[in-house]
């Protein structure tokens, strides 16, 4: 599996309690003023580095006293921090919450790829097309209620977002890079 690494320090000592291995993660958003790491910004940037190749290097080194996760996006040092940790079940709530549209996309195309290479990943979401393009299993709740639970072209239907979101909903089909995607689109406006 790859991760998109900033930096890496061998041998920190200033990043936590004794001797460290420090992974500073790419990928920030919020353009702090001030900010020491400009180039860390770019989600696209940095260098893709294999996990395995971090891990056996943390392996390597005796002297460690443990490994430090660093970065802006809290959601990406959680994913490097799974990667590192060689965790199989991540559980993020709302991962793409303070981005924008195509950092959140970025950071969902990392989400499915630990997926696909054997990762279990619950996401929460108050996007149905987040649920529609990237989930495997739907479970819709409201209210504290299951509405239902099941593959997301049974359970996203117009009726359901409907009953979910209070506003009129149409889901259609379109085609993308050559890839079919339902996608639900909010009409109307007036409560239902
Ligand atoms: S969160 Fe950290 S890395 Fe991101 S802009 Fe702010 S200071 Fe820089």
């Amino acid at each position: 599996m790859e991760i998109r690494i900033f930096g890496l320090a061998d041998d920190s000592i200033v990043d936590g309690p004794g001797v460290r291995y420090t992974v500073f993660v790419q990928g920030c958003p919020h353009h702090c003023p001030g900010c020491h790491n400009p180039a860390s910004h770019d989600f696209a940037g940095g260098t893709l580095m294999d996990t395995d190749g971090i891990i056996r290097k943390i392996g390597e080194n005796p002297l460690l006293d443990g490994v430090t996760l660093s970065g802006g996006e809290r959601q990406l040092m959680l994913l490097g921090r799974a990667l590192i940790q060689n965790a199989h079940t991540l559980i993020m709530d709302e991962p793409t919450a303070s981005l924008d549209y195509g950092n959140s996309f970025r950071v969902m195309q990392r989400i499915e790829s630990l997926s696909a290479g054997g990762y279990s990943v619950i996401f929460s979401t108050h996007e149905p097309n987040q649920a529609f393009r990237y989930a495997t299993k739907v479970l819709a709740l409201k209210d504290g209620r299951v509405l239902a639970f099941g593959p997301p072209a049974d359970v996203l239907t117009p009726e359901l977002l409907e009953a979910l979101y209070g506003v009129r909903v149409a889901v259609t089909q379109v085609l993308a890079g050559g890839r079919s995607f339902s996608v639900c689109t909010p009409y109307g406006g007036e409560e239902l």
